[in-house]
């Protein structure tokens, strides 16, 4: 690991960083004689890398050498994570598609089937929302879930829905394959910690403020829980610009399959918060690498509580998963789709 301290430090500021450095098993040797860059050679754990940088001596760690996070891609194969019927990374590509929110439980399982028969392996549906005004739906909590068991009972396809706080990630777990932790929540650590206790799949979303750096390391906090079932979410981020309702970071997404092992999708609904730029987006987010999709779905928008303007039509998500097979194909990946209703291409 190689450290640059801040410059001129007495010697009673410097001698944390050593000891710290002794403690952890680390030989340390300056590189300059302002004592300005210190080499630390040992072995690396994922957690040294922030002890060194929580003190205040410490300017920078410029290089973790060893001390690799344990997101970070240091040549290993894609983790490869599996979730119902999906798997995402590895080569595989999944199609998650749904409503915003759990509402009709008759409309709930007429897309379940529909999405599922055009190759979704899961089917998205928020039974608790995170809304943006208190007065908005928030969804339908409990209801909502039984109303998810029920569409999975029904056609067989996997659940993914959202966890919004660490005191429901229980009950939320009894139906989900898969948890959803919202771009709201992204920098919520507790909740982090309490899904990284479980064994269970997690979709981490990207909070629209976050940098990259951000959004891998409160992976790590669920990873660091021994949770190794991450997938990473690029929804968008914030930006100057109104014409869509979040700018879709494909360039993150390329970086982050070279950056991490962890799988990446894209969700082109909440980057362009309009319908007629859903397919394009996800078209962008697949050439950039992603390793699958979260459509919003619904064959009237005009009827839902949340995100409607945003929702694209069945016919449509139909499309988008044709586009993801032949874009897949273009660097010898493959989507896995929904069984037996069509078989893996
Ligand atoms: C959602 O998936 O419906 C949602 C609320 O997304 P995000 O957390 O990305 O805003
Ligand atoms: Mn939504």
């Amino acid at each position: 690991m190689l450290l640059r301290l801040q410059k001129g430090l007495p010697a009673d500021q410097l001698e944390p960083v050593l000891s710290l450095a002794r403690e952890l098993g680390y030989r340390t040797r300056f590189l300059d004689e302002r004592s300005e860059f210190l080499s630390l050679e040992g072995p690396g754990r994922p957690d040294h890398r922030a002890r060194f940088e929580d003190l205040c001596a410490v300017k920078s760690v410029l290089d973790a050498g060893d001390a690799k996070e344990r997101h970070e891609r240091d040549g290993r194969a894609d983790t490869v994570v599996r979730a119902g019927e999906a798997r995402f990374g590895g080569g595989f590509l999944s199609m998650i598609g749904g409503p915003c929110a759990v509402e009709d439980p008759v409309r709930l399982i007429e897309i379940a089937r529909d999405v599922r028969a055009r190759g979704a392996t899961l089917l998205r549906g928020g039974a608790w929302k995170p809304r943006t005004s208190p007065y908005s739906f928030q969804g339908l909590h409990e209801k909502g879930l039984e109303l998810l068991a029920a569409a999975r009972a029904e056609t067989g396809i996997g659940i993914v829905t959202e966890v919004l706080d660490p005191r429901d990630v229980e009950v939320v777990g009894e139906v989900a394959d898969m948890y959803q932790i919202g771009a709201r929540s992204m920098t919520n650590t507790p909740l982090l910690i309490e899904v990284g206790k479980t064994r269970k799949p997690v979709l981490l979303k990207r909070g629209p403020q976050a940098t990259v750096r951000e959004f891998l390391l409160a992976a790590e906090f669920i990873l660091a829980q021994g949770n190794t079932q991450v997938v990473l979410c690029e929804r968008g981020i914030r930006s100057f610009d109104p014409t869509t309702r979040n700018l879709l970071d494909v360039g993150a997404v390329a970086h982050l399959k070279r950056a991490t092992h962890l799988p990446v999708i894209v969700d082109p609904s909440h980057a362009a918060g309009r319908s007629d730029l859903v397919r394009p987006l996800a078209r962008a987010g697949l050439a950039a690498g992603a390793d699958g999709l979260i459509v919003e779905v619904h064959p009237d928008p005009s009827e839902v509580h949340s995100d409607g303007s945003q929702a694209v039509l069945p016919q449509t998500f139909g499309a988008i998963v044709d586009d993801a097979i032949s874009i897949a194909a273009l660097d010898g990946r493959r989507v896995v789709l929904a069984q037996p209703l069509r078989a893996a291409l």
